[in-house]
């Protein structure tokens, strides 16, 4: 957990930030109740002096964007720290508390962690990738022995966590695995002997059922997963990171007319069972959660893409918000917790449309918005 809360400065009773108070309904217990914020965490206990936060309505340790790419301008490009900065920022705003960043171009900097205003990060560094197998300039390439240690490299280099590209194009535009299933479970072997937990890329059937085989943490995208990965993933507590709305987004580019056949058949066949992949994998109990990908995208769209899907509305919020932040391995509103916390005029459980234009936004204790 110190790894996790490490990257943000305490605010709330600390470096002349003073005492918050509100009230408000937690979500996602219901609760209407009082809460103060003090050297940067969460306290049920009144503390003097506090200022009170504009009322609202409905308090939540706000969202969370399980799969993120903030500060890339264009596929193939450097990471661009001013864009990184504004993408950041502008996820704050918007009341994302908490980022997991599944691979970038590069290491991200150190400043990330540490600037007022921005969401908490979890990096996963840069992706491994087999040679050739990946955006051209992205991804670092290995070869299949050197794999493990990669990744174990990356994890503990980043914020914990490593990104496989389990699966790519191929020389002849073919998509197919990229890893055999032994250097799939070595690298997972590998990076949870690290202390971290790996993220994998899977776009095909057979890699997506050997990812989970081999144990990762989090089957990203997961399009043509098997349903029968279902049952283990649920049982050993692999998460499935579906990033619909990006999938919606590129299926004209993807399915167009210049695009070869088998790629487009590939692609039109693997969307139109994401929908059922979704609705069966929370019904089998599988973690579900919203990611947006690339450009950085809008969590109420994901939801609402989630909701269609079949989870229940409340659900489908967990996905963006609590279900995220505690599998990621933070707490919510709780007793001496981190204070991250979103303030809603409306109940977010009615409607997604709630989740525009926060009251408050706070991280670390910290007030981001309205602006300090
Ligand atoms: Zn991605």
């Amino acid at each position: 957990m110190g790894a996790v809360e490490g990257n943000r400065e305490p605010g709330g009773g600390a470096g002349g930030h003073p005492p918050w108070h509100l009230r408000a309904t937690v979500l996602p217990s219901g609760l209407h109740t009082d809460l103060w914020v003090a050297s940067g965490r969460i306290s049920s206990t009144p503390v003097l002096g506090a200022t009170s936060l504009p009322a609202g309505g409905f308090v939540f340790s706000g969202l969370v964007d399980a799969h993120v790419h903030p500060g890339v301008t264009g596929i193939g490009e450097p990471l661009d720290e001013a864009r990184l900065r504004e993408d950041l920022t502008a996820l704050a705003r918007a009341g994302t508390t908490l980022v997991r960043v599944p691979g970038s171009p590069s290491r991200l900097p150190a400043w990330v962690r540490t600037e007022p205003g921005l969401p908490r990060v979890l990096s996963a560094g840069v992706p491994i990738t087999a040679p050739g197998r990946f955006f051209p300039g992205w991804g670092r390439p290995h070869e299949p022995g050197d794999v493990p240690g990669a990744a174990a490299e990356e994890s503990a280099a980043a914020d914990g966590w490593a990104k496989l590209i389990a699966d790519w194009f191929d020389e002849d535009g073919v998509y197919t695995p990229s890893f055999s299933p032994p250097v799939l479970a070595e690298a997972v072997r590998r990076v949870h002997a690290a202390g971290g937990r790996v993220a994998a890329h899977t776009q095909h059937a057979d890699s997506g059922r050997d990812a989970v085989a081999a144990g990762v943490d989090s089957v990203e995208h997961g399009m043509h997963l098997p349903f029968e990965a279902l049952g283990p993933m649920a049982g050993q507590g692999t998460a499935l990171v579906p990033t619909a709305v990006t999938f919606a987004a590129m299926e004209p580019a993807m399915t167009g007319g210049d695009v070869p056949e088998p790629v487009a058949r590939w692609y039109r066949e693997g969307w139109a069972r994401h929908p059922e992949l979704v609705r069966r994998a929370h019904g089998a109990g599988v973690t579900v959660l919203a990611g947006t990908d690339l450009p950085v995208g809008s969590l109420p769209d994901e939801i609402r893409w989630l909701h269609r899907a079949g989870l229940p509305l409340e659900d489908a919020l967990g996905a963006a918000s609590w279900t995220a932040r505690a599998w990621l391995g933070l707490p919510g509103l709780a007793e001496g917790a981190p204070a991250d916390l979103v303030v809603l005029a409306e109940d977010p459980r009615l409607t997604p449309d709630a989740l525009a234009d926060p009251l408050v936004v706070m991280v670390g204790g910290r007030l981001v918005a309205p602006a300090p």
